[in-house]
Order: structure tokens, then sequence, then C-alpha cells
């Protein structure tokens, strides 16, 4: 089974990037061509009943599968990124860290209002990044279509944040 197969091969690094974290690696699963097909195979059956205009993808690897899918489900992608980062004229949106705070961005022209976008990204956490992009999805008038991530720690019990934006969050490894 896909998930079964995911957690032998996702990594924990502990003590990274801080003492006291442990850091879910997906690096080896890149290796493996034959189990990122099946990976994008699995979000394209699970995500078969929503109404997707375009994938955004979040800061770094976020672009990983997310390219990958918007291109099997032929939509265009959109890149949200760290503060800095995207050459043409943005809109951003600051969230708080557990010290400090983070701001991401996302072209002004990325989509129309009216736009049903998935939200990407390798792995939910606190649900704080996410979170801080939906709003930037809302700012330019876009929807929220669903969530997928490759990986969702529900211990944190955050899925509920993103409830307000959509019920359809998809993750493959709990
Ligand atoms: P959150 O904002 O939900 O607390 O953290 C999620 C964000 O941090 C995602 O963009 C994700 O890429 C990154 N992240 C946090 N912890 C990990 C981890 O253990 N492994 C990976 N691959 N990414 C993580």
């Amino acid at each position: 089974m896909l998930e079964a197969h995911l957690k032998e091969i996702i990594r924990d690094i502990p003590d990274f990037p801080q003492p006291g974290i442990i850091f879910k690696d997906i690096t080896p699963v890149l290796k493996d061509q034959a189990l990122c097909s099946q990976i994008v195979d699995a979000f394209v059956d699970r995500l078969g009943h929503m109404e997707i205009d375009v994938i955004a993808g979040i800061e770094s690897r976020g672009f990983l599968f997310g390219m990958m899918l918007a291109n099997r489900l032929n939509v265009p992608f959109i890149p949200i990124r760290k503060q800095g980062k995207l050459p043409f004229k943005t809109i951003s949106e600051s969230y708080k860290l557990e010290y400090g705070q983070a701001t991401i961005e996302v072209h002004e022209d990325a989509f129309p209002a009216g736009t049903k976008v998935l939200l990407h990204d390798d792995l939910l956490a606190t649900g704080g990044t996410v979170v801080a992009a939906s709003k930037l999805i809302q700012k330019l008038g876009g929807t929220i279509a669903g969530y997928s991530f490759v990986i969702s720690l529900d211990f944190l019990n955050s899925q509920g944040r993103l409830t307000r934006f959509s019920e359809d969050i998809i993750s493959l490894v709990r």
C-alpha cells in the first residue's frame, strides 16, 4: 500500500533545522521515479471530485509534486514564494512562526477573480503556512477548491484551521 511504502521511505531527521525538531525528509522519495508516479496517480484519484482551475504550490517542496500534478491535470501552476523572491508585482501575507514571523507572496496577476485553486504543499504541520496562503488566494478573489499534502502531521490537529476555507483536505500519509 502506498501510505505504508511512503512511511518506510520518508526519513526522520532528528534536530533539523533546530534542536528538538524531527524533520520528515522526502528527498528519498524523489529518487524513486516509479514511486513519484504513484504519488501523482494517488492525488489524481483523490482529487477527481474537485473542480480545480489552477494549482498553487508553496515554496519550495510544494513545487515538486504541485507542478507534476498541475501538468497531469492540465491546469496552470502558481508559485507561492517567500518574501522577495517573485520578480513581478506581488501581494503578501505574514504569519507567526514559533519564533518570529514569515511572509509569503504571490504575483498579483497570478489568476483572475473567481478561480478555484487547489493549494498544495509537501507537509501540513501547524497549518500556519497554508492558512496564510489561503488568505493570499482570497485576496486575489480566488476560492479554495481544496488542499493536498503528501504528509499531514495529524497529532497537531491543524486540519480544523483549514476547514473554514475548504473541507476537502487530502493527504497521502497521516
Ligand atoms: P506549518 O506552517 O504547517 O507549521 O509548516 C508546514 C511548512 O513547513 C511546509 O511548507 C513544509 O514544507 C514545512 N515543514 C515543516 N516541517 C516539515 C518537515 O518535517 N518536513 C518537511 N518536508 N517540511 C516541513
